[in-house]
């Protein structure tokens, strides 16, 4: 189902762009030589070169590797890579920033990475395209420390310079029609993870919000069900955890809409999001935006990206999420919304290739038990340590749900059973599955004899079901079943019952 928010004069829905900085993990910073670790245990102001610091005449250096990052991010986001891009300064005043400027790359000229998407399963239950508009590469600002002195607010320059990929979703105004944007709260948590996974599987960030190696601006706008234009958006800054990012969306929305049902507009402002209330207010109004008087940086040539590069890259790089989902498929015979969800993150895939092992055979109910049965319970999995910190984090091994898988498809459990395994193992009974069936005599019934005789039973027991089936209601086939099954206990192979069944009734 779509994601609407129901108001006082009808439907609306909600339309996302996410502004998402990454951390680019490298030695050094984008401009310069000084070490790119800026982790609080590293002491302050250690790590800033003359260039850094913004002494009069240092001139900056492009890093050629945060080059490289970008370019394989570029490639894990399908997106094109541009051969010349610029650098550009943004000019503002802040004590975080000692150049006055920040060296970033303009909206107006083409960025490192270019148009390009990722998939995610949007809230109807199928996979969606999520197009990208760019990503671009700048500088990290420092940090400002405020409680650090009784008067004084310190400076803290480790961080600046450091480089900043910024990956901005696209919102296709010229085509309203094409809905592969981010519609609803937790449509903009599935789009992060995603960019996560991508930049933890090929290295190009830790992505981890609760560093703050990864951040994201948060773009909203409202417009009733079914209206060919977007409406004005709001932009809240700085966002820096899932939840967080998943209230505010919503708070805003239900403010945006609250404001024209009473008959007013909304005002592109730039909001500021309040961790303690959960609410959005203005920081500053379109009429005060700042004025950043872009420039070309004149001591940076533009950046030529040739094309052996750019091979010599998409050459290194590992299986990407989208790879596997699409081996999943045509490997393993997984349907597209399974191999989407078990690629949506990679220590899901690999749990999952893992528990599979060289038995083809097994991806199916592999799959159907993680999703219907783990995934229906996310404190199963660890699927984000930084989130779910916690909470008490069970997790079965991937061996024992491929022996339980097994212990069905060779008829020693059946499906009953199995489940009745699984949850105790969920509750933390130790030991295999095959252990905890013995030790709860959870066996299934197969001795072809045992099950004659109380189809016989059955069948004795229920004469007028009997004539009903043979004059042609064969629909009570399930009666039957279920009653040999309940005479013996829940143990008897089902299939072998139905089976069984159908040649004694003829
Ligand atoms: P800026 O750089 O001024 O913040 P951009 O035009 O680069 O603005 O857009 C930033 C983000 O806002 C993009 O992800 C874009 O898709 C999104 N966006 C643009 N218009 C809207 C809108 N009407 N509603 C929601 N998001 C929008
Ligand atoms: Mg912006």
């Amino acid at each position: 189902m779509a994601y609407t928010i129901h108001g006082k004069t009808g439907d609306w829905e909600l339309v996302i762009g996410l502004e998402t900085h990454i951390e680019v993990t490298s030695n050094s910073k984008l401009f310069s030589g000084a070490s790119a670790d800026y982790n609080p245990s590293v002491p302050a102001n250690t790590q800033v070169s003359f260039v850094d610091a913004a002494m009069p005449g240092m001139l900056p250096v492009l890093n050629e590797y945060c080059v490289e990052q970008a370019i394989r991010m570029g490639l894990g986001l399908n997106a094109e890579i541009s051969k010349r891009s610029k650098f550009a300064r943004k000019q503002y005043f802040y004590p975080d920033l000692p150049q006055g400027y920040q060296i970033s790359q303009p909206a107006e000229e083409p960025p490192i990475v270019g148009r390009g998407h990722i998939e995610i399963i949007g809230d109807d239950g199928n996979p969606k395209k999520i197009l990208i508009e760019r990503a671009h590469l700048e500088q990290d600002a420092g940090k400002l420390k405020h409680d650090a002195h009784p008067t004084k607010s310190m400076a803290d320059y480790n961080r600046t310079g450091v480089a900043l990929l910024e990956i901005v979703t696209f919102l296709d105004t010229k085509n309203p029609g094409n809905n592969s944007f981010i519609t609803s709260p937790d449509e903009a948590e599935k789009y992060l993870r995603q960019i996560r996974e991508i930049a933890r599987s090929l290295g190009v960030s830790n992505a981890n919000m609760e560093e703050g190696s990864m951040r994201a601006d948060v773009n909203v706008s409202v417009r009733r069900v079914g209206a060919a234009e977007f409406g004005t958006r709001t932009e809240t800054k700085n966002m820096v955890s899932f939840k967080f990012i998943k209230t505010a969306i919503e708070y805003e929305a239900r403010r945006q809409i609250e404001i024209i049902e009473n008959g007013g507009t909304v005002s592109q402002d730039t909001m500021h999001y309040n961790q303690d209330s959960g609410t959005t207010t203005v920081m500053r109004s379109k009429e005060d935006a700042l004025d950043y008087r872009y420039f070309p940086d004149p001591d940076l040539l533009p950046l030529i990206i040739e094309d052996d590069l750019i091979e010599r890259i998409r050459a290194t790089l590992p299986e990407l999420p989208s790879v596997r989902r699409a081996r999943y498929m045509s490997e393993l015979g997984l349907s597209e919304y399974d191999a989407a969800r078990l690629t949506e993150s990679v220590q899901i895939s690999n749990w999952f290739e893992s528990a599979v092992g060289d038995k083809s055979v097994r991806a199916k109910p592999i799959a159907n038990w993680m999703i219907s049965e783990l995934f229906a319970h996310p404190e199963n999995f660890v699927l984000d340590e930084s989130i779910q910190r916690d909470e008490s984090i069970r997790i079965i091994a991937p061996s024992d749900l491929a022996e339980l898988v097994d212990m069905i498809s060779e008829n020693e459990i059946n499906g009953k059973m199995a489940k009745d395994i699984f949850v105790k193992m969920l509750d933390g009974e130790t030991g295999s599955p095959k252990q905890i069936a013995d030790k709860f005599g959870l066996k299934q019934m197969s001795d072809t004899g045992a099950i004659v005789s109380a189809v016989d039973d059955v069948i004795a027991k229920n004469a007028s079901q009997v004539e009903q089936y043979k004059s042609g209601k064969v629909g009570l086939i399930g009666f039957f079943v279920g009653a040999v099954m309940k005479s013996t206990g829940g143990a008897a192979n089902p299939e072998l019952v139905n089976k069984i069944l159908k040649e004694k009734l003829g």
